[in-house]
């Protein structure tokens, strides 16, 4: 009765997943698809635990515990800053949960042929992930050094690492009874994880995650192979896809290729801002700014990653409700990558309830840029750059960014002349259209949010 009941669960889990990504597509239908996606991963699991090979709860349930310890703090205490880290980390247990039961399938059963195969690779993927998703937590969360580091011969230290790692899996595929070689394997596949991510900037580690999701994806669709479990199948082939389409989306973005975030070592870029603090700004204080706002008809606020350093959020949701009430048209210009994860402003607006139909992508907002009376921006700044339409050989050169230069006058809150993440100048902030409002994003715009509401 049972072994009838699970492929049911089974086919409702998959459907639950496949909706919950695509329901997930937008910040309107975006809860329900992470509720679909938990009643999914709840029908998995019971369909998985009603399986006649299990023998016996008893480590099923130390392991709930465990797992449960350590998961419900993790999402209630980590803030949502936190989030881009919180990812690495659980993308590491994964990764490492299909890695130790690829090995414990090993010494267990020892496989030959097809399923040995999918059991290499589902290990070589898993424990690299591990130790990469564990580097990319550390870099995230600055506990380790930000910066690339990079040495003479890296590129070929780390591709004989794989390769080595590689032959010792194809050897183990060939003569699954060389027992000893299988150690092996496993570090140097855990060792290749780490010098992956050494040349990587931690900026650049949302786009690595991606990838690291994809490849964490991909260990748990061979493990279903391994495993005869057609859910792994499918659920493993759907996050693997999903996030080798979201890494290839936020590369296309930042019109950067694959190898260029992996191999290019960006953020060791070190362009003079002291050249770029002699040039003359125009200022204004948040009294001018209010009566700048007050006096449009039609406001674009472009959020960047600096709202999200300030959590200026709640701040820009009080702007445009008071702004709004005066009759005065605003909208948020969405950039793919503004911030420092893909999603990133929707999900800090969304938290503050600013209406959905407020926030326009790129493609749609650009036209619209002409026709604006004041651009605000709210501690972007690559995002917002001219020298990626102007400057070919600037590093964000063919970067897609948001004309908001062409409006009739730009206003940018930032605590100072310093370049953003791609560590380039500005030529937006010497404009004699653009007004620069220095401070912390959240400080500014309390000042300008009570000069409006006391004028
Ligand atoms: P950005 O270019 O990094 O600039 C952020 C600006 O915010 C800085 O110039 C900084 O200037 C300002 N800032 C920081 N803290 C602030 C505060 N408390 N108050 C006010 N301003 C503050 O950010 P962006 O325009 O959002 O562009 C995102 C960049 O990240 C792009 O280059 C993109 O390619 C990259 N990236 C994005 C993703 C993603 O998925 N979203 C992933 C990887 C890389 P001050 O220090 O002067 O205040």
């Amino acid at each position: 009765m049972m072994e009838s009941v699970f492929p049911v669960l089974y086919i409702l889990a998959a459907a639950g997943f496949i909706l919950a990504i695509k329901w997930m597509n937008s910040p309107a239908t975006a809860r329900r698809g992470v509720l679909v996606g938990e009643i999914g991963m709840l029908l998995a699991v019971v369909g998985t635990l009603l399986r006649a090979e299990v023998v016996s709860y008893q480590w099923i349930l130390i392991a709930f515990f465990i797992g449960s310890a350590i998961g419900v703090p993790i999402a209630y205490y980590m803030p949502m800053t936190a989030v881009p880290q919180r990812t690495a980390f659980s993308h590491a247990c994964g990764a490492l949960a299909a890695a130790l039961i690829g090995t414990a399938e090993y010494y267990r059963a020892k496989p030959h042929g097809v399923v040995m195969t999918a059991l290499i690779v589902e290990t070589l993927l898993g424990f690299l992930t591990f130790t990469a998703s564990m580097m990319a937590f550390g870099k995230l969360a600055e506990r380790l050094p930000q910066r690339p580091i990079t040495y003479r011969g890296q590129n070929f230290v780390n591709l004989g690492v794989f390769v080595i790692a590689v032959a010792c899996g194809v050897a183990l595929i060939i003569s699954p009874e060389q027992t000893w070689l299988y150690p092996i394997f496993s570090v140097l596949a855990l060792i290749f994880g780490v010098l992956l991510i050494v040349p990587i900037g931690g900026a650049d580690m949302p786009t690595v995650i991606a990838l690291l999701n994809s490849y964490a994806g991909l260990s748990a669709c061979a493990m279903g192979f391994v495993l005869n479990n057609r859910l792994l199948i499918t659920a493993g082939a759907l996050d693997g896809s999903s996030g080798f389409i979201l890494a290839v989306i936020m590369c296309k973005a930042m019109n950067r290729s694959f190898s260029n975030v992996l191999f290019g070592a960006f953020g060791t870029i070190q362009l003079t801002t002291g050249k770029a603090e002699a040039r003359p700004v125009r200022s204004a204080s948040a009294e001018e700014a209010a009566e700048i706002l007050d006096a449009a008809r039609k406001v674009v606020i472009v959020p960047g990653y600096g709202m999200a350093v300030a959590q200026a959020q709640h701040k820009l949701r009080e702007l445009h409700d008071i702004l709004s009430k005066r009759g005065i048209e605003v909208s948020f210009a969405i950039h793919p990558v503004a911030g420092r994860m893909p999603g990133h402003m929707n999900v800090l607006l969304a938290e503050a309830d600013v209406p959905y139909d407020r926030l326009v992508e790129m493609d749609e907002i650009n036209p619209e840029f002409p026709r604006t009376d004041v651009v605000l921006v709210v501690g972007a700044n690559d995002v917002v750059n001219p020298a990626a339409r102007l400057d070919k050989n600037s590093p964000i050169a063919g970067m897609p960014i948001l004309n908001a230069s062409e409006a009739q006058t730009v206003m940018v809150i930032k605590r100072s002349m310093n370049p953003g993440f791609a560590g380039i100048d500005n030529e937006l902030y010497y404009l004699d259209k653009t007004l620069m409002l220095f401070g912390d994003a959240k400080a500014f715009l309390t000042g300008i949010n009570k000069e409006l509401t006391t004028a």
